[in-house]
């Protein structure tokens, strides 16, 4: 059995959910209010059903089976999802005690243990301490953040033998340059530990107390840490991110700190690299709004292009805040009290390009060519009074008449969706005629061979519900996303039409088969005429006989 299958067979979706909501009864169902983040509500339309196994929300739309919600809910990857079930499922699961896992978990412990070890040593150490306070900090962010100290390579080698851990295991940890010398490679500085978004310490950044090159050491890449993947801060962010929906982003792990250290709890860091699209993936789970706080130097200029180019058409809404020159948000903070001023006036991308173009405003050429670059930006905004602020802004600023604006905008925007608000209605509530067949298919199989008899061109139709109709079963197979989507589908139209009779089932049902045969009829004979265009003989064949079978049918 796959290892997914065998993980969602072994947990009870009942038990797994009530971990993060409480679940009332709810006929054959448990109702809750939705756990999701981002969705709040105060009247319960998030359902789990034993039957199907699995949760739905009707308010947000999401749903899923163990393993998606899993995701969903801990705003974690496929991988770190399975390893939380296997973990649950511990003593049931025989076949995923697999080395690797044995050891990635082994790691997670020892590297618990040396941070214990670290903040004791920090605690002995008032120099590092003052480092630390000179910095702002407060008591309260030395436990929020775990800071550390390494004093010592061969303490923290005999602390950690104490626990049990052997050389092989210390070694793989990356934290000691020699193990036979005991050297620990972070030694005389203050220890930064990184977190996963489960909580779990997967890498260290450790500053030197003094004048020592280079001021910062970071724990090398390793299968627990992945720089472009995990934003540190994002642990103790992200709740405060999904409520205030909305993210700072700034470069450096110490500004993270200060900022949040500030009450600007949302904030994270991506830790002197580039903004990926891995770290866009995890952060869209949480909002879809990004504030980037770079430094004003060359450096932070650069990035903060860099990170608008990779934010580009992905549905994120961005604004850039505008610090004044030479200062970092982490020296901002220590001055001002007001950073709040400076995110309340953040820079629309727009202003932002303008700011730092170098394009000649007076040449027509470079002129147009900002224009498009700039409605390129415009185009991925979803509230329509930003956009027509942002258009205003443009034509304010490079002197164009403003129908000219909103004539290219027009153009611009038709060529692609158009915003994600309504791309996001429309992938939640319409469900495509093949998924709604396949659901009649779910609710009853008698419907399958109702469907199967009354279909009038059974080559064309599609390749899933042609599986789902030779074989029902066949749905343990898709993907596991199309798998929860399809008995989400029948989860919620079953649940609207709890009440409705064996008969007006049936009367819907023959209904759609008729609508199905009209989609099909339209597709076949659209493709016919394409082939006609080129004097097909055979098409034209085709095409009567398909016309003939139509009438035949009374499709039109
Ligand atoms: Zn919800």
């Amino acid at each position: 059995m796959w290892i997914v299958d065998e993980l969602e067979n072994s947990i009870d979706i009942v038990e797994l959910v009530s971990r993060y909501a409480k679940l009332k009864k709810a006929g054959a169902n448990y109702k809750a209010v939705c756990p999701f983040p981002g969705h709040t509500e105060k009247t319960p339309s998030f359902m789990v059903s034993p039957a199907k196994q699995l949760a739905y929300c009707f308010g947000c739309h999401k749903w899923g089976g163990a393993l998606k919600f899993v995701m969903d809910i801990e705003n974690i990857e496929f991988k770190e999802a399975l390893q939380i079930l296997a973990g649950i499922t511990w003593k049931k699961l025989e076949g995923f005690d697999s080395e690797k896992y044995k050891v990635q978990k082994n790691i997670y412990n020892l590297y618990k243990d040396a941070v214990s070890y670290y903040k004791k040593a920090l605690e002995n150490n008032p120099e590092a301490q003052k480092y630390l306070y000179d910095r702002w900090l407060k008591k309260e962010d030395f436990s929020k953040f775990n800071f550390g100290f390494s004093d010592s390579g061969i303490s923290l080698y005999n602390y950690l033998k104490e626990k049990w851990y052997d050389d092989e295991m210390i070694k793989k940890s990356n934290i000691f340059v020699n193990i036979g010398q005991r050297k620990d490679k972070f030694i005389g500085r203050i220890i930064f530990p990184i977190q996963n978004l489960r909580w779990d310490f997967v890498a260290f950044t450790a500053r030197i107390l003094g004048k020592w090159e280079p001021k910062y050491l970071n724990s090398p890449a390793s299968e627990l840490y992945d720089k472009s993947e995990i934003l540190y801060g994002l642990f103790q962010a992200k709740k405060s991110i999904t409520t205030k929906n909305f993210v700072v982003i700034v470069e450096w792990q110490m500004d993270a700190i200060s900022m949040q250290s500030a009450w600007f709890l949302n904030t994270v860091a991506i830790s002197g690299t580039a903004l990926t699209e891995k770290h866009l993936t995890v952060l869209k789970r949480l909002t879809h709004k990004l504030y980037l706080s770079f430094d004003w130097d060359q450096a932070g200029k650069k990035a903060t292009k860099l990170a608008l180019e990779t934010i580009k058409n992905k549905w994120f809404e961005v604004k850039i805040i505008d610090i004044p020159k030479n200062s970092d948000p982490d020296e901002l903070l220590k001055s001002w009290d007001n950073f709040e001023e400076y995110i309340k006036n953040a820079l629309s991308p727009i202003w932002y390009y303008i700011q730092e173009s170098d394009f000649n405003i007076s040449s027509i050429e470079d002129k147009k060519k900002l224009l498009w670059e700039l409605l390129e930006i415009v185009k991925n905004y979803s509230d329509p009074v930003e956009v027509d602020f942002y258009l205003k802004e443009i034509w304010k600023k490079l002197d164009i008449k403003d129908y000219i604006i909103y004539d290219y905008f027009k153009r611009i925007s038709r060529q692609k969706v158009k915003f994600w608000v309504e791309k996001e209605k429309q992938e939640k509530h319409n469900f495509s005629l093949e998924e709604i067949a396949i659901w009649y298919i779910l609710l009853d199989e008698k419907h399958k061979k109702f469907i199967e008899d009354n279909i009038i061109f059974p080559d064309n139709i599609w390749k899933d519900l042609k599986e789902i109709i030779e074989n029902t079963e066949k749905i343990e197979s898709f993907e596991i996303t199309k798998r929860d989507k399809l008995k989400a589908i029948s989860m919620k139209i079953s649940s609207e039409e709890e009440n409705d009779t064996e008969n007006r089932i049936q009367e819907d049902l023959g209904n759609f088969v008729k609508k199905l045969n009209t989609f099909y009829y339209k597709k076949i004979v659209s493709e016919l005429k394409e082939k006609m265009k080129s004097w097909d003989d055979n098409a034209f064949l085709e095409y009567s006989k398909i016309i003939k079978i139509a009438k035949q049918n009374n499709i039109k």
